[in-house]
């Protein structure tokens, strides 16, 4: 070689281990007449390159312009050296370095090259249920340790074959360095358990399909645990599945073997289109059409369907054999963890299942497919696991390394290094061990990987959270402790989520879900804040009603519409039909009277509750936010005669402005007496909560002159709501910040409490 020869050593960060980037490295190098090395370490990619100083100019653009797919740059540092007279390109070992870390992929869906080889009769990999490269696959959910490298996940026990070698050893292969590789003749199998089944026709998986064709429940071994799986079209095996899980109403998810046949069930967006087919696959909510052949009862009371595209190689040619949808709903009794192991499974699910669909490349964590939504146009997660996780928030400022603890329901918890904030993928409800148990090993697993050791702790005000209890068996290390008010975590989320500078100010935080512990000891949720970072000052709120009965009524909607009539009205001879017993009546009378067992709550879940179980659309629920969803729904399918909600009234008091909600159950009361459509009442309800909205928020845009609108809590799952409420904020000339990257429910608090903790502890 000739010309004058210069060296530079590149550092690059982001996910670029477990993503093809070495043999794009090498491959680029080469291309560019380039010498030196790369290699992984426990903090990202380094690259020795040797050349001539134009060729080094176009190596270093073409770095970040021709990434693999799936690679995410976070930054490219170069610097100069002297030339170390390298001959060739080689990928060297991967070294582990004490303290660093680096992003880690999140499993990634079958890529398209890969399955066409796992449909191509004359591949080598023909329907073999573990195909990938380093462009699709299992990540996260086979990494014990970094830097990933095969001995530190699950594959580490399956030698590769000659041919596998082979490619993985090839830089021009789409699996050089593929962790993962695997084929029929060196990788993991699949078996069906038991194993009598008469109809011994085809391979494994055709024989699982001849089960689910013939309405068997299955339970399937997956990326991140087992589903149960049954035919979404056989009314009988969604029934059976609904009983033994004890789910008799909670919306299953469907996956659908293509795009076109998704659209033969249901109406698709643009929008929703593009995250069905993204590598990261999550289930997406959808209209769901009536003539779609999915049974009801896999959604019902609902017009929306759960629908994913198959996301594993199993996946794919299980639905191509069935030939017809497939209910996949978590592997779990109620609300416990989804079954990750063989054994577990088995102990677990024994009761569930006719037959396990079992494999045997190891889980390393529990991994929930993520659920998102559409609503106008701007996409927003529910829940956040599968393809998401464990890929960080990235903030525009730096945090201190801090633990959040999280809230009860649909947990997540966060831990923060550098700008990052890593929330974990979804836990589930912390109401039981297994789920707590879940939480602490999901911990110490993203404590080691980011190698995070916290020095803050944040939980919830709540005393009797699992999660806080979690935080306090922790003090004896003595961390700080920090406690962070419930909707004060809910906007400190969205403006995180919405990369809101400390210096950017307060917001209006509007924080609407079913319950968050309040300063006073009452249940907030209905709430408008004036927030930031730092601190928050209730400046409007629901007045406060009365639960009678406390859990009972949160289970019974009715008991709540029977209260807060009784409480706003003083009607206690009921409009409407209520399931309640004569006794009933009278015990919550009383309970109302007297305060007894009668927790106060300013939350707009439960007034959504109460109004539903008004109407007698849902009078007792199986699952939360039953009530509410089913009210939407009802509203959904009418066609409003008036776009006029009902009266309201608003109280100023020393605390700030309550709003009364008399006016508003005695029109709902009258139009229940005179029996009018209960599409209309559920339209001109929501109307009211949007009308309460935007009047409050001009109200404290005018005392404050602030100019922006959080939204965030439970409530703003609701479509239509937000439909309603945003166009009116924004007539009012307020910004609007809504949820874009992690949930506006109690799986985004997490967030806001290591935010809050953040610059709650600063000296
Ligand atoms: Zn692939
Ligand atoms: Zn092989
Ligand atoms: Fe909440």
């Amino acid at each position: 070689m000739t010309g004058e020869r210069a060296l530079k050593k590149i550092s690059v960060r982001g996910v670029v281990q477990g993503v093809g980037f070495r043999p794009f490295v090498y491959r680029l190098a080469r291309d560019h007449g380039l010498t030196g090395w790369v290699l992984n370490h426990s903090g990202g990619v380094e690259i020795e390159v040797e050349g001539s100083a134009s060729a080094l100019t176009t190596f270093i653009r073409d770095l970040e312009t021709q990434a693999p797919p799936l690679a995410r740059i976070e930054s490219i540092q170069a610097a100069d050296a002297p030339p170390a007279g390298y001959t060739t390109f080689d990928i060297r070992h991967s070294v582990a370095q004490e303290g660093r870390y680096q992003l880690i992929s999140p499993d990634i869906a079958t890529c398209p090259d890969c399955l066409r080889e796992l449909l191509d009769p004359n591949d080598r990999r023909y329907r073999y249920p573990f195909t990938n490269c380093t462009n699709c696959g299992p990540r996260f959910t086979i990494i014990a340790d970094i830097p990933y490298d095969r001995p530190l996940t699950t594959m580490r026990d399956f030698a590769l074959c000659p041919q596998c070698q082979a490619e993985y050893h090839n830089p021009l292969d789409r699996r050089f360095h593929a962790q993962p590789n695997a084929c029929p003749a060196c990788g993991p199998q699949v078996w069906l358990m038991p194993d009598d089944n008469p109809q011994k026709v085809g391979d494994t998986i055709a024989q699982a399909a001849h089960l689910l064709q013939a309405g068997a429940i299955l339970a399937i071994k997956g990326l991140g645990g087992f589903h149960l799986a049954c035919d979404a079209t056989n009314e009988t095996a969604v029934r059976t599945l609904r009983e033994r899980k004890q789910r008799p109403a909670k919306p299953l998810a469907v996956m659908m073997v293509t795009l076109e046949e998704v659209k033969r069930h249901c109406w698709v967006s643009e929008k929703e289109e593009q995250l069905l087919t993204s590598p990261q696959c999550p289930i997406v909510l959808l209209r769901w059409k009536p003539e779609s052949s999915v049974a009801r009862l896999a959604a019902p009371g609902i017009n929306y369907l759960g629908v994913m595209l198959p996301y594993t190689p199993l996946h794919h040619v299980l639905l191509r054999d069935v030939g017809r949808p497939l209910v996949m709903t978590s592997g779990n009794l109620a609300e416990e963890p989804i079954a990750r192991d063989n054994d577990e499974a088995l102990r677990r699910l024994g009761h569930l299942a006719d037959a396990f669909l079992m494999h045997n490349r190891g889980i390393h964590t529990r991994y929930d497919d993520s659920v998102w939504f559409v609503p106008h146009a701007l996409p927003q997660p529910i829940r956040r696991a599968r393809g998401y996780a464990p890929f960080p928030v990235k903030l525009p400022f730096k945090l201190k390394p801090i633990l959040a603890c999280g809230s009860e329901l649909k947990n997540t918890f966060c831990v923060t290094r550098d700008e990052y904030a890593f929330l974990s993928q979804h836990i589930g409800d912390m109401e039981n061990l297994e789920t707590l148990e879940h939480f602490e090993a999901t911990l110490e697993l993203y404590n080691r990987l980011f190698r995070i050791e916290p020095g803050i702790i944040a939980h919830d005000l709540h005393p009797d959270y699992l999660a806080t209890k979690y935080a306090k068996s922790q003090a004896a290390d003595r961390r700080p402790q920090i406690a962070v008010q419930h909707h004060h975590a809910h906007i400190a989320s969205c403006l995180a989520d919405n990369e809101w500078l400390p210096d950017d100010g307060p917001v209006i935080g509007v924080a609407w879900d079913g319950a968050g512990y309040g300063t006073d000891g009452h249940i907030w949720g209905g709430e408008f804040l004036v927030a930031d970072y730092g601190g928050f000052r209730r400046a409007a709120r629901l007045e406060y009603l009365p639960i009678p009965g406390g859990e009972v009524a949160i289970r019974n909607p009715y008991r709540l519409a029977m209260g807060y009539v009784y409480a706003l009205t003083g009607d206690s001879t009921w409009p409407f039909k209520v399931d309640a017993s004569e006794e009933e009546h009278r015990v919550i009378l009383q309970q109302i009277d007297r305060g007894i067992n009668c927790p106060l709550t300013s939350a707009g879940g439960r007034l959504f509750d109460a109004v539903s179980a008004l109407l007698g659309i849902c009078r007792q629920i199986t699952y939360e936010g039953q009530a509410a969803i089913e009210l939407e729904r009802v509203s959904g399918t009418h066609i409003p005669k008036s776009e006029i909600g009902y009266p309201f009234d608003l109280r100023e008091n020393a605390e700030g402005t309550i709003i009364r909600l008399r006016p508003l159950f005695e029109a709902l009361v009258a139009d229940v007496r005179d029996g009018a459509s209960i599409g209309e009442m559920a339209y001109r309800f929501h109307v009211t909560v949007a009308e309460m909205m935007r009047t409050a928020c001009e109200k404290i845009a005018q005392e404050t002159g602030l100019q922006t609108v959080a939204l965030s809590g439970g409530c703003f799952q609701n479509r239509l709501l937000l439909s309603l409420v945003v166009p009116r904020l924004q007539e009012a000339g307020l910004r609007v910040l809504q949820h874009r990257q992690i949930p506006c429910n109690d799986g985004g608090i997490s967030l806001g409490q290591a935010v809050i903790a953040h610059f709650a502890n600063e000296e």
